[in-house]
């Protein structure tokens, strides 16, 4: 079984389950690591209503240093950061203090829409795809050379409702993301929640999965888990994915250190 590095807790306000419940599903499933990564406090203001407070950060990383017991499954306290327009004025004070040991850096906004939202799943009938995946690929750019995350979660998150530029323009948008994702040292998530989406397929795609198995981008397991159930979820078909690439090795990550493990 791979580690699971991408759960949400009930902190985010749209995630059942606390930290000693997703521990349990991973460790009925065998699972060897588990890593949480809840959205990241912002005090700007931005998106309150999927997020913990600043005043909640404590008692998140409480939480998970309670279940750091030494037993199995291993337990990692990580973060999914959303990047956008001027992120880096609080996270690049705040994040390297904080003792993570992985920080998922994602995009689900595209100048203030959330592309990913069902709320606002409308917007894309009156959107043209192609620009809006270009503009998209723009700010993940801008994530990548900011220089804070770890690797990037869900490269290809807009595809969620089944809206997508064709295969050629798509390789065309994300060669260049994954060139510089290369160069910086960045991770790619396979994270199988999109099998749990309109979309069913994981992201990113088998296509993106090859460019970046052929840059020798590293890559690791997320299941997105927003409830216990969901920890592991699907993970031998993201095992499949990732060795159709050619992938022979995973990384794990300690103290944002990353290291190879044999897949
Ligand atoms: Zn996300
Ligand atoms: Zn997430």
């Amino acid at each position: 079984m791979l580690p699971d590095y991408h759960i949400h807790t009930a902190l985010c306000k749209h995630a059942q389950g606390g930290v000693g419940e997703y521990r349990s599903g991973a460790k009925k499933q065998g699972i060897p690591e588990i890593c949480f990564a809840d959205h990241a406090p912002n005090p700007d203001g931005y998106d309150p209503a999927h997020r913990m407070t600043l005043n909640q950060f404590p008692s998140y990383k409480a939480g998970i240093s309670m279940v750091q017991d030494g037993e199995p499954p291993g337990v990692l306290l990580g973060l999914e950061a959303d990047y956008y327009e001027g992120c880096e004025r609080f996270l690049s004070s705040w994040l390297p203090d904080q003792g993570f040991d992985f920080v998922l850096g994602s995009v689900h906004f595209i100048n203030g829409w959330g592309f990913d939202n069902p709320e606002e799943r409308h917007i894309w009938d009156s959107a043209d795809v192609t620009a809006t995946w270009r503009r998209y690929f723009e700010v993940v750019t801008r994530l990548v050379d900011c220089g804070l995350f770890d690797a990037v979660g869900h490269l290809d998150l807009p595809k969620k409702f089944g809206y997508r530029p064709s295969d050629r323009d798509l390789k065309d948008m994300v060669r260049p993301v994954l060139d510089r994702m290369a160069r910086a040292g960045m991770g790619i998530e396979l994270n199988t929640s999109g099998l749990r989406k309109p979309v069913g397929e994981i992201y990113p795609s088998p296509m993106i999965v090859s460019l970046a198995r052929e840059r020798g981008i590293p890559v690791c397991f997320g299941s997105d888990a927003h409830s216990p159930g969901d920890v592991g979820d699907r993970f031998a078909l993201a095992l499949d994915l990732a060795r159709e690439a050619g992938y022979t090795e995973y990384f794990r990550i300690r103290q944002r250190k990353k290291e190879l493990a044999v897949l």
